[in-house]
Protein backbone atom coordinates (compact mmCIF):
# COMPACT_ATOMS: atom_id res chain seq x y z
CA UNK A 1 0.00 0.00 0.00
CA UNK A 2 1.40 3.29 -0.93
CA UNK A 3 -1.16 5.34 0.87
CA UNK A 4 -0.78 7.20 4.42
CA UNK A 5 -4.10 5.71 6.32
CA UNK A 6 -6.59 8.73 8.18
CA UNK A 7 -7.42 7.16 11.02
CA UNK A 8 -9.90 8.67 12.74
CA UNK A 9 -9.55 7.45 15.91
CA UNK A 10 -6.15 9.44 16.20
CA UNK A 11 -7.40 12.71 15.81
CA UNK A 12 -10.18 12.00 18.09
CA UNK A 13 -8.05 11.10 20.61
CA UNK A 14 -6.76 14.27 20.73
CA UNK A 15 -9.08 16.25 20.24
CA UNK A 16 -10.96 14.84 23.16
CA UNK A 17 -8.10 15.51 25.11
CA UNK A 18 -8.58 19.20 24.21
CA UNK A 19 -12.47 19.34 24.88
CA UNK A 20 -11.89 17.41 28.33
CA UNK A 21 -9.45 20.27 29.46
CA UNK A 22 -11.74 23.29 28.07
CA UNK A 23 -15.04 21.55 29.71
CA UNK A 24 -12.93 21.51 33.27
CA UNK A 25 -11.80 25.37 32.56
CA UNK A 26 -15.66 26.28 31.64
CA UNK A 27 -16.88 24.33 34.65
CA UNK A 28 -14.11 25.95 36.68
CA UNK A 29 -15.18 29.52 35.66
CA UNK A 30 -18.88 28.86 35.69
CA UNK A 31 -20.09 26.31 37.87
CA UNK A 32 -22.28 24.50 34.93
CA UNK A 33 -21.05 22.57 32.23
CA UNK A 34 -22.75 22.04 28.81
CA UNK A 35 -25.63 19.44 28.69
CA UNK A 36 -26.64 17.52 25.62
CA UNK A 37 -29.70 16.49 24.87
CA UNK A 38 -30.92 13.55 22.33
CA UNK A 39 -34.36 13.54 21.12
CA UNK A 40 -35.04 10.24 19.54
CA UNK A 41 -38.58 9.53 18.06
CA UNK A 42 -39.12 5.52 18.70
CA UNK A 43 -36.83 3.34 18.64
CA UNK A 44 -34.54 2.16 15.61
CA UNK A 45 -31.64 0.17 15.58
CA UNK A 46 -28.86 2.34 13.86
CA UNK A 47 -29.74 5.26 15.99
CA UNK A 48 -29.18 2.86 19.08
CA UNK A 49 -25.29 2.59 18.22
CA UNK A 50 -24.68 6.10 17.81
CA UNK A 51 -26.97 6.87 20.56
CA UNK A 52 -24.60 4.79 23.06
CA UNK A 53 -21.76 6.24 21.39
CA UNK A 54 -22.71 9.80 21.85
CA UNK A 55 -23.61 9.04 25.44
CA UNK A 56 -19.96 6.93 26.07
CA UNK A 57 -18.32 10.04 24.83
CA UNK A 58 -20.14 12.65 26.54
CA UNK A 59 -19.35 10.91 30.05
CA UNK A 60 -15.85 10.83 29.08
CA UNK A 61 -15.73 14.57 28.40
CA UNK A 62 -17.10 15.40 31.42
CA UNK A 63 -20.30 16.90 29.09
CA UNK A 64 -24.23 16.06 30.58
CA UNK A 65 -26.23 13.85 28.24
CA UNK A 66 -29.50 12.81 28.38
CA UNK A 67 -31.43 10.77 26.05
CA UNK A 68 -35.14 11.44 25.53
CA UNK A 69 -37.17 8.95 23.81
CA UNK A 70 -40.61 9.95 22.05
CA UNK A 71 -43.01 6.86 20.93
CA UNK A 72 -43.44 6.16 17.87
CA UNK A 73 -46.46 6.73 17.46
CA UNK A 74 -45.97 10.75 18.49
CA UNK A 75 -47.73 13.30 16.31
CA UNK A 76 -46.08 15.91 14.13
CA UNK A 77 -46.93 18.95 17.08
CA UNK A 78 -46.28 16.54 20.03
CA UNK A 79 -42.59 16.02 18.57
CA UNK A 80 -42.76 19.83 17.87
CA UNK A 81 -43.70 20.54 21.54
CA UNK A 82 -40.45 18.59 23.16
CA UNK A 83 -38.44 20.71 20.61
CA UNK A 84 -39.65 23.64 22.06
CA UNK A 85 -39.67 22.63 25.81
CA UNK A 86 -35.90 21.60 25.02
CA UNK A 87 -35.40 25.41 23.75
CA UNK A 88 -37.07 26.45 26.62
CA UNK A 89 -34.86 24.82 29.32
CA UNK A 90 -31.97 26.96 30.40
CA UNK A 91 -30.23 24.06 31.26
CA UNK A 92 -30.21 22.11 28.01
CA UNK A 93 -27.13 23.75 26.10
CA UNK A 94 -27.76 21.65 23.03
CA UNK A 95 -30.20 19.05 21.10
CA UNK A 96 -29.62 16.49 18.23
CA UNK A 97 -32.31 14.69 16.75
CA UNK A 98 -31.45 11.48 16.27
CA UNK A 99 -32.14 10.29 12.35
CA UNK A 100 -33.82 8.63 11.11
CA UNK A 101 -37.24 9.14 12.63
CA UNK A 102 -40.73 7.49 12.17
CA UNK A 103 -42.74 7.77 8.50
CA UNK A 104 -45.29 10.51 8.61
CA UNK A 105 -42.86 13.07 11.05
CA UNK A 106 -41.50 15.67 8.81
CA UNK A 107 -37.73 15.63 10.79
CA UNK A 108 -36.88 19.05 8.92
CA UNK A 109 -39.20 20.88 10.36
CA UNK A 110 -38.56 19.69 13.70
CA UNK A 111 -34.35 20.25 12.95
CA UNK A 112 -35.84 24.13 11.49
CA UNK A 113 -37.53 24.47 15.09
CA UNK A 114 -34.61 23.59 17.43
CA UNK A 115 -32.77 27.06 18.60
CA UNK A 116 -29.76 27.80 16.60
CA UNK A 117 -28.44 28.15 19.01
CA UNK A 118 -28.37 25.18 20.32
CA UNK A 119 -28.36 23.66 17.12
CA UNK A 120 -25.71 20.50 17.96
CA UNK A 121 -25.92 18.94 14.68
CA UNK A 122 -25.27 22.42 12.59
CA UNK A 123 -28.24 21.59 10.46
CA UNK A 124 -30.45 24.60 11.02
CA UNK A 125 -30.80 26.76 8.14
CA UNK A 126 -29.27 29.83 10.22
CA UNK A 127 -26.46 27.34 10.67
CA UNK A 128 -26.05 26.35 7.28
CA UNK A 129 -26.38 29.76 5.80
CA UNK A 130 -23.61 30.82 8.18
CA UNK A 131 -21.24 28.41 5.91
CA UNK A 132 -21.83 30.14 2.76
CA UNK A 133 -21.40 33.95 4.07
CA UNK A 134 -18.04 32.52 5.96
CA UNK A 135 -19.23 32.91 9.28
CA UNK A 136 -19.03 29.33 10.00
CA UNK A 137 -20.28 28.58 13.55
CA UNK A 138 -21.84 25.27 14.28
CA UNK A 139 -21.67 23.07 11.47
CA UNK A 140 -22.79 19.19 10.36
CA UNK A 141 -20.29 17.18 12.15
CA UNK A 142 -19.94 14.11 9.07
CA UNK A 143 -18.25 17.35 7.04
CA UNK A 144 -16.23 19.13 9.84
CA UNK A 145 -14.54 15.58 10.30
CA UNK A 146 -13.87 15.25 6.76
CA UNK A 147 -12.46 18.75 7.02
CA UNK A 148 -10.55 17.64 10.05
CA UNK A 149 -8.69 14.90 8.54
CA UNK A 150 -7.94 17.04 5.52
CA UNK A 151 -6.23 19.22 7.92
CA UNK A 152 -4.36 16.80 9.16
CA UNK A 153 -2.22 15.80 6.35
CA UNK A 154 -0.90 19.94 6.42
CA UNK A 155 -1.77 19.78 2.64
CA UNK A 156 -2.86 23.40 1.30
CA UNK A 157 -6.14 23.39 -0.33
CA UNK A 158 -5.74 26.58 -1.83
CA UNK A 159 -6.20 26.26 -5.27
CA UNK A 160 -6.47 22.28 -5.35
CA UNK A 161 -8.94 20.50 -7.91
CA UNK A 162 -11.34 19.02 -5.20
CA UNK A 163 -13.99 16.43 -5.88
CA UNK A 164 -17.20 15.32 -3.81
CA UNK A 165 -19.22 12.82 -4.77
CA UNK A 166 -22.83 13.36 -3.20
CA UNK A 167 -24.72 16.25 -2.64
CA UNK A 168 -26.56 15.40 0.96
CA UNK A 169 -27.59 18.47 3.05
CA UNK A 170 -25.57 16.91 5.97
CA UNK A 171 -22.32 15.70 3.68
CA UNK A 172 -21.23 17.03 0.39
CA UNK A 173 -23.18 20.23 0.08
CA UNK A 174 -21.82 22.04 3.37
CA UNK A 175 -18.97 20.14 2.52
CA UNK A 176 -18.19 21.79 -0.83
CA UNK A 177 -18.68 24.94 0.66
CA UNK A 178 -16.01 24.90 3.38
CA UNK A 179 -13.96 23.54 0.57
CA UNK A 180 -14.89 26.53 -1.25
CA UNK A 181 -13.69 28.63 1.40
CA UNK A 182 -10.69 26.98 1.57
CA UNK A 183 -10.56 27.75 -2.32
CA UNK A 184 -10.21 24.47 -3.48
CA UNK A 185 -11.46 24.25 -6.89
CA UNK A 186 -14.63 22.54 -5.97
CA UNK A 187 -17.02 20.35 -8.35
CA UNK A 188 -19.85 18.44 -6.92
CA UNK A 189 -20.93 15.04 -8.27
CA UNK A 190 -24.44 13.96 -8.04
CA UNK A 191 -26.77 10.94 -8.87
CA UNK A 192 -27.14 12.82 -12.06
CA UNK A 193 -23.42 12.78 -13.07
CA UNK A 194 -23.61 9.46 -12.56
CA UNK A 195 -26.60 8.92 -14.41
CA UNK A 196 -24.61 10.56 -17.52
CA UNK A 197 -21.47 8.23 -17.03
CA UNK A 198 -19.06 11.11 -16.78
CA UNK A 199 -18.12 10.17 -12.90
CA UNK A 200 -14.92 8.84 -13.66
CA UNK A 201 -13.64 11.71 -15.52
CA UNK A 202 -14.77 13.91 -12.42
CA UNK A 203 -12.99 11.37 -10.20
CA UNK A 204 -9.82 11.26 -12.41
CA UNK A 205 -8.63 14.83 -12.31
CA UNK A 206 -9.23 15.07 -8.10
CA UNK A 207 -6.35 15.77 -6.10
CA UNK A 208 -9.30 15.83 -3.04
CA UNK A 209 -11.88 13.27 -3.44
CA UNK A 210 -14.35 12.91 -0.83
CA UNK A 211 -16.44 10.48 -1.80
CA UNK A 212 -20.06 10.24 0.62
CA UNK A 213 -22.79 7.95 -1.82
CA UNK A 214 -23.56 4.88 -0.12
CA UNK A 215 -23.33 2.74 -2.54
CA UNK A 216 -20.10 0.03 -2.10
CA UNK A 217 -17.03 0.53 -4.12
CA UNK A 218 -19.11 3.12 -6.75
CA UNK A 219 -15.36 4.47 -7.29
CA UNK A 220 -12.72 2.09 -8.76
CA UNK A 221 -9.43 2.15 -7.93
CA UNK A 222 -7.78 2.85 -11.03
CA UNK A 223 -10.13 6.14 -11.33
CA UNK A 224 -7.88 7.62 -8.49
CA UNK A 225 -5.06 10.46 -9.69
CA UNK A 226 -1.76 9.73 -8.60
CA UNK A 227 -0.87 11.46 -4.67
CA UNK A 228 -4.62 12.34 -4.10
CA UNK A 229 -5.85 12.15 -0.86
CA UNK A 230 -9.08 10.05 -0.84
CA UNK A 231 -11.36 10.70 2.01
CA UNK A 232 -14.15 7.93 2.21
CA UNK A 233 -17.04 9.01 4.08
CA UNK A 234 -19.41 5.84 2.65
CA UNK A 235 -20.88 3.04 5.09
CA UNK A 236 -21.97 -0.09 3.34
CA UNK A 237 -22.78 -3.14 4.68
CA UNK A 238 -21.98 -6.27 2.71
CA UNK A 239 -22.50 -9.33 4.13
CA UNK A 240 -21.36 -8.81 7.43
CA UNK A 241 -18.39 -6.48 6.61
CA UNK A 242 -18.47 -2.39 6.51
CA UNK A 243 -16.93 -1.01 3.15
CA UNK A 244 -16.75 2.30 2.18
CA UNK A 245 -17.94 3.94 -0.87
CA UNK A 246 -13.92 3.82 -2.55
CA UNK A 247 -12.57 0.61 -3.76
CA UNK A 248 -9.96 0.46 -1.22
CA UNK A 249 -7.33 -2.13 -2.46
CA UNK A 250 -6.78 -0.37 -5.84
CA UNK A 251 -7.20 3.09 -4.53
CA UNK A 252 -4.54 2.78 -1.57
CA UNK A 253 -2.32 1.69 -4.64
CA UNK A 254 -2.45 5.49 -6.16
CA UNK A 255 -3.40 7.66 -3.02
CA UNK A 256 -1.33 9.69 -0.81
CA UNK A 257 -3.44 9.92 1.73
CA UNK A 258 -6.88 7.05 2.38
CA UNK A 259 -9.22 6.88 4.71
CA UNK A 260 -9.72 3.26 6.03
CA UNK A 261 -13.22 2.32 6.24
CA UNK A 262 -14.26 1.50 8.68
CA UNK A 263 -12.31 3.69 10.92
CA UNK A 264 -11.29 6.57 9.02
CA UNK A 265 -14.55 9.34 9.09
CA UNK A 266 -16.97 8.08 11.75
CA UNK A 267 -15.00 7.89 14.78
CA UNK A 268 -14.36 11.54 14.32
CA UNK A 269 -17.88 12.40 13.92
CA UNK A 270 -19.15 11.83 17.47
CA UNK A 271 -16.21 14.01 19.10
CA UNK A 272 -17.39 16.69 16.29
CA UNK A 273 -20.85 16.96 17.65
CA UNK A 274 -19.29 16.92 21.26
CA UNK A 275 -17.07 20.10 20.15
CA UNK A 276 -19.98 21.58 18.47
CA UNK A 277 -22.35 21.21 22.11
CA UNK A 278 -18.60 22.84 23.71
CA UNK A 279 -18.84 26.03 21.32
CA UNK A 280 -22.71 26.40 21.92
CA UNK A 281 -22.13 26.04 25.43
CA UNK A 282 -19.36 29.01 25.28
CA UNK A 283 -21.47 31.37 23.02
CA UNK A 284 -24.64 31.00 25.85
CA UNK A 285 -22.41 32.09 28.37
CA UNK A 286 -21.35 35.41 26.57
P1 LIG B 1 -27.68 10.54 0.79
O1 LIG B 1 -28.38 9.28 0.37
O2 LIG B 1 -28.45 11.61 1.43
O3 LIG B 1 -26.91 11.13 -0.46
C1 LIG B 1 -26.27 10.30 -1.39
C2 LIG B 1 -25.68 11.16 -2.46
O4 LIG B 1 -25.08 10.31 -3.43
C3 LIG B 1 -26.70 12.02 -3.22
O5 LIG B 1 -26.14 13.31 -3.42
C4 LIG B 1 -26.85 11.30 -4.54
O6 LIG B 1 -27.20 12.20 -5.61
C5 LIG B 1 -25.47 10.72 -4.73
N1 LIG B 1 -25.46 9.56 -5.63
C6 LIG B 1 -26.26 8.48 -5.61
N2 LIG B 1 -25.95 7.64 -6.61
C7 LIG B 1 -24.92 8.19 -7.28
C8 LIG B 1 -24.16 7.81 -8.41
N3 LIG B 1 -24.43 6.68 -9.07
N4 LIG B 1 -23.17 8.62 -8.84
C9 LIG B 1 -22.90 9.79 -8.18
N5 LIG B 1 -23.59 10.19 -7.10
C10 LIG B 1 -24.59 9.41 -6.65
O7 LIG B 1 -26.50 10.03 1.73
P2 LIG B 1 -25.68 10.77 2.91
O8 LIG B 1 -26.53 10.90 4.12
O9 LIG B 1 -24.97 11.96 2.37
O10 LIG B 1 -24.60 9.62 3.20
C11 LIG B 1 -23.71 9.18 2.20
C12 LIG B 1 -22.90 8.03 2.76
O11 LIG B 1 -22.15 8.50 3.87
C13 LIG B 1 -23.74 6.87 3.29
O12 LIG B 1 -23.06 5.66 3.08
C14 LIG B 1 -23.81 7.14 4.78
O13 LIG B 1 -24.01 5.96 5.55
C15 LIG B 1 -22.45 7.72 5.02
N6 LIG B 1 -22.37 8.61 6.18
C16 LIG B 1 -21.33 8.40 7.04
C17 LIG B 1 -21.18 9.20 8.14
C18 LIG B 1 -20.01 8.98 9.05
O14 LIG B 1 -19.98 9.46 10.14
N7 LIG B 1 -18.98 8.30 8.61
C19 LIG B 1 -22.11 10.21 8.41
C20 LIG B 1 -23.15 10.44 7.49
C21 LIG B 1 -23.27 9.62 6.38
Amino acid sequence: MAAVLLEGKVIAESLKAKIKAEVESLKAKTGRVPKLVALQIGENSSSVVYVKAQERVAQALGIGYELKVMPGTISQTGAQDLVKEMNKDDSVTAIILQLPVPKGIDAKRLINLISPLKDAEGMHPENLGRIISGQQRIAPCTAMAVMELLESTKVNLYGKEAVVVGHSEIVGKPLALMLLNKFATTTVCHIATGERGVLPEHVKRAEILIAAVGKAGIIKGDWIKDKAIVIDVGINKIDDKIVGDVEFDGASQKASYITPVPGGVGPLTTTILMRNAVELFKDSCK
